[in-house]
């Protein structure tokens, strides 16, 4: 076997509490592929970094992994701020296909593992998890970007059952949330465990492993999943929207099926209607040895899935974080405008006649959280999309049930005016970054009210 030319770069995301190492993960896997001396091969995109086979071979010294594989890399979605990956979703389903549980191996669990992993379960996407910080273990000697298999061998007798008390109890968290796991290289079927990477970012210890079991995921689960149509319309969803100097207003966009062309007619979603607009330019990061230069942003002409893509075109301004992308033509224009419409309105009115209000940052995050307060069995009256503004608190004041003039906030601010209206109302707010704390604050909050 060898890369299939009709098969896409699998999409992984990276999940994980905070201060736990996404971002260093990410930055070693870039930054040390590229200090081997293949500068240039691992590509920038907008909001995502590719990394090509030949670089995880090389970085794993058995090139006959080559022929093993069938996928042509790994694109790897730098998931902005706080945004939680539950927003990036593809038609029906997540739009990662795959999904990297970050979790610090001397701090466990913490509430945005258990929702990062409530996540995977329920969108059914194949993932890792990886034990970061084994650097930290007391007494730990570092082999830098050595497997970690090499370097635990060399640790002393101590070290080792550190670790592996330490990597138990991560297994035994897992299988609290209903997940059978085992150190990677003890798992003889992904289908049935979860494999469990113990690694350092900081000295790249273990990261070879991830790379090679997430190709070996994608292997295994992905084949029917990755065929792409190069010849099709261009189908992403928004990552970010963005605004650029010179620029006005950008959508920052992983393309995950199709071709886009500047000059292509495109249906964006947003909270009203779709916004229909024509791409004006579609732009890449400079690579890094230009980062100098006057742009940051150098033109193409088209782009192929599996990329990461800004589009700058007008009317941009309403376009939603998480929502679809696709190129139309005059024959599919309505039709489609009309999908993207009722994919987005399937979201916001799913509700019950009385209820809590809730807003969110994206249709996803919005989709989750209306999800979580369902199995609590919470009434919504009211789910949206954006910043909680001074109209949702004069609607929530009009409610008469103490126990519903409440919002509910994921990942949103109180706009200015809104701040100051809500001081002089009995509306309660509760504004937070975790499902789970929002969820149990309000039911903690409604069981004092009881009280
Ligand atoms: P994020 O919030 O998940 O993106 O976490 P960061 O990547 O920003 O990491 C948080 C902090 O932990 C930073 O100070 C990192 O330098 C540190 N850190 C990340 N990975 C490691 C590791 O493997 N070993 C050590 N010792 N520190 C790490
Ligand atoms: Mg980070």
């Amino acid at each position: 076997m060898a890369v299939n030319e009709n098969l896409r770069t699998p999409i992984v995301s990276v999940m994980g509490h905070v201060d736990h190492g996404k971002t260093t993960l990410l930055d070693k896997i870039r930054g040390s592929s590229v200090a081997e001396g293949e500068a240039g091969a691992i590509t920038q995109h907008i909001g995502a970094t590719e990394v090509p086979i030949e670089n995880i071979v090389n970085k794993c010294g058995d090139p006959s992994l080559k022929d093993r594989f069938i996928v042509p890399g790994l694109l790897f979605i730098d998931t902005p701020g706080h945004h939680a990956f539950t927003s990036l979703r593809s038609r029906g389903g997540a739009l990662a296909d795959l999904a990297i549980v970050i979790v610090d191996i001397n701090e466990g669990f913490m509430p945005q593992t258990i929702e990062s992993l409530q996540i995977l379960k329920r969108f059914k996407t194949p993932f890792v998890v990886v034990a970061n910080k084994v650097d930290r273990i007391h007494g730990w000697e570092p082999n830098k970007n050595s497997s970690f298999l090499a370097s635990y061998n060399k640790q002393s007798e101590r070290v080792k059952s550190d670790l592996d008390n330490k990597l138990y109890e991560v297994i035994g968290e897992l299988y609290n949330i209903g997940f059978n796991s085992e150190r990677y290289d003890r798992v003889s079927d992904f289908q049935r465990n979860i494999g469990v990477i113990p690694i350092s970012a900081a000295t790249g210890e273990g990261i070879a492993d991830v790379l090679i079991i997430l190709l070996g995921l994608a292997q295994k689960f992905l084949e029917g999943n990755l065929h792409y149509d190069a010849t099709a319309p261009g189908t992403g969803t928004v990552l970010e929207v963005k605004e650029e100097k010179g620029l006005g207003t950008t959508i920052d966009t992983i393309l995950y099926d199709g071709t886009i062309r500047k000059g292509d007619i495109i249906v964006v979603g947003s909270l009203g209607d779709p916004i229909q607009t024509k791409i004006r330019a579609l732009l890449k990061p400079r690579p890094l040895s230009e980062i100098k230069a006057e742009e940051k942003f150098q033109q193409i002409s088209e782009v192929t899935a599996a990329v990461g893509v800004k589009i700058s075109a007008p009317n941009l301004e309403g376009a939603l974080a998480g929502a679809p992308v696709r190129v139309v033509s005059p024959e599919t224009v309505d039709a489609i405008t009309e999908q993207i419409k009722s994919e987005i309105a399937d979201v916001q009115i799913d509700t019950d006649s009385v209820g809590i209000t809730i807003k969110a940052d994206t249709i996803g995050s919005l989709e989750a959280l209306v999800n979580e307060l369902k199995k609590e069995e919470i009434p919504i009256r009211k789910a949206s999309v954006g910043d909680i503004s001074n109209r949702d608190i004069v609607e929530v004041t009009a409610i008469e049930d103490p126990f519903f003039t409440v919002i509910v906030g994921f990942n949103v601010k109180i706009l200015p005016d809104a701040k100051e209206k809500l001081q002089s109302t009995d509306v309660t707010l509760f504004k937070n970054d975790v499902i789970y704390r929002l969820i149990d604050d309000y039911k903690d909050w409604v069981k004092k009210q009881k009280e």
